[in-house]
């Protein structure tokens, strides 16, 4: 059941370690974390602290050891792979530092990937017209209109970045996880990816997870939560400085 409080994103005693040879790395050690629909969360921590690997268990693109993931109110950790895959490409958008776009496809097409994949073949030549368009319109919106033939290698990092965004927007997904995406972009292309973000929050309600080291990154979002020997430390006042030193 769901309902204005359910969050739509809600994660309890999320547990995982790794193993290397005989040595164990508890990463996340017990981690609670909700997303309200609407919201602009952003994840801080140092490196090391487990925020990709938090940001990836919460994209099910990875398994905690224990703990639960619920979204809309629906438990998605443990689900088999064919629903897990589904659940990639219908509900939940994610965006890395390095863009991860298929080399040999243009923009366009690195965009109209997961609906090729959601659709069959036969299916896919019926709704192709439609799937270009709100390609095609995510591109233009990102300023990316002129580009919708270049392959990655002839767009620059910022360009690479816009089109990974259409590219996880294209689905219509409940929420945008995004792992340092400004981490390779200098200052000033970075910040046009954070307005683009913070435009996309603001204009069409979509809830964003924003993982970054950067503390001016992540103060463009509505609330910091910081991970930190494996938990999550709730910093709500994080970004104003004058609420920290009141809250003492
Ligand atoms: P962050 O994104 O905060 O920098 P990560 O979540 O990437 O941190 O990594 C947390 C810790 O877990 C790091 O010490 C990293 O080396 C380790 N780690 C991450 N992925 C693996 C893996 N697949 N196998 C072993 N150790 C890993
Ligand atoms: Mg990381």
């Amino acid at each position: 059941m769901t309902d204005a409080s359910t969050p739509l994103l809600r994660v309890r005693g999320l547990r995982k370690t790794y193993r290397s040879g005989d040595a164990l790395l508890e990463v996340l050690r017990g981690v609670d974390f909700d997303l309200a629909t609407g919201e602009f969360v952003s994840v801080v921590g140092q490196s090391g602290s487990g925020k990709s690997t938090l940001l990836h268990l919460m994209g099910l693109l990875d398994a905690a050891d224990s703990g639960s993931i619920e979204l809309d109110g629906t438990r998605v950790d443990g689900l088999s792979a064919l629903r897990r895959d589904r659940l990639r490409n219908t509900a939940i958008g994610m965006v890395f530092q390095s863009y991860h776009l298929l080399p040999e496809l243009d923009a366009l097409e690195n965009v109209l990937a997961p609906l090729m994949v959601r659709h069959g073949v036969l299916e896919w030549l019926r709704v192709r017209r439609e799937a270009r368009d709100s390609a095609r319109g995510l591109l233009d919106r990102f300023g990316l209109g002129g580009r919708l033939r270049h392959k990655p290698r002839q767009l620059s990092g910022g360009e690479m970045q816009r089109v990974a965004i259409a590219r996880a927007l294209v689905t219509r997904p409940r929420v945008l996880l995004a792992d340092e995406p400004t981490g390779n972009l200098d200052e000033g292309t970075g910040s046009g990816i954070l307005e683009t973000l913070c435009e996309l929050n603001r204009a069409d309600g979509l809830s964003i997870v924003l993982v970054t080291h950067d503390a001016a990154v992540a103060r463009r979002a509505d609330r910091i939560v910081r991970l930190a020997a494996g938990r999550v430390d709730d910093a709500p006042d994080a970004a104003d400085p004058a609420a920290r030193r009141k809250a003492g």
